[in-house]
């Protein structure tokens, strides 16, 4: 592929922008320094370098972050900052997209693609994806909320109860609730329903992917081919 196709298809700006940028000396491949944008490159393995920080060529963009609270997972945030504003902008550029969405108080595990089938997978409702949450609640956790957590729950605008896949209690406040839904506020919802309330909720996993204890709340990370084969 030519150079400056690459570079825009990594997210790097115009069709002009990217010739520019090469022209100016500024894009080495592999290491060393070209000035032709219109160089066919292999990508195969590819590594660029534009203003000191370096890039493996990614065909497609698959990523984790651990949002922290007071984010909104949007576009065009209305009261908090957003969520794309902790990814750098070439992450912006090639239009990454949260997979799914967490309330803006929400901690924990949210994912990043501008890979529509692997968005479309993992929000499907018929593919029920586990969800796992970690929620702290305002009352101590009884025995009976669980029951009820297990056995359904009815939230007001479904037809039909909802059941956690799993449920239980970490500690007097806390339970780990495994959802196959992805309802608008569904945690804090079952909660409800089943006589308490969220007083914080974290992600700790979804489908294949959990998140690594060492990832810093606002930071984040590409999924590597090995952690994208553990879906297929
Ligand atoms: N359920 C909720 O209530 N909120 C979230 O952010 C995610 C699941």
């Amino acid at each position: 592929m030519k150079l400056y196709r690459i570079l825009q298809s990594q997210g790097f700006g115009s069709r002009k922008g990217c010739m520019a940028r090469v022209r100016a000396g500024a894009v080495a491949v592999n290491g060393a320094v070209c000035d032709d944008p219109e160089a066919e490159i292999d990508t195969t393995g590819l590594e660029l370098t534009l203003d000191g920080a370096v890039w493996a060529y990614r065909e497609k963009a698959y990523l984790m972050m651990h949002k922290p609270a007071g984010y909104e997972c949007s576009h065009h945030p209305s009261h908090h900052p957003g969520v794309f504003s902790l990814l750098p902008a070439p992450l912006l550029q090639r239009g990454v997209q949260c997979v799914g969405r967490l309330d803006q108080d929400t901690t924990g595990l949210l994912l990043f693609s501008d890979d529509g089938q692997f968005i479309h997978r993992m929000i499907a409702p018929r593919k029920r994806i586990a969800k796992v949450y970690r929620a702290r609640c305002a009352e101590p956790v009884t025995d009976a909320m669980l029951e009820a957590l297990r056995a359904g729950v009815q939230l007001n605008d479904e037809p039909a109860p909802i059941a956690a896949l799993a449920c239980e209690r970490l500690d007097a406040i806390t339970l780990r609730l495994t959802l196959a839904e992805g309802k608008y506020h569904q945690v804090k919802r079952m909660i409800a329903a089943a006589g308490s309330r969220v007083e914080a909720l974290h992600r700790e996993a979804m489908g294949a992917f959990a998140l690594p204890v060492d990832l810093a709340p606002g930071a984040w990370r590409w999924l590597e081919a090995a952690d994208l084969q553990r879906l297929e």
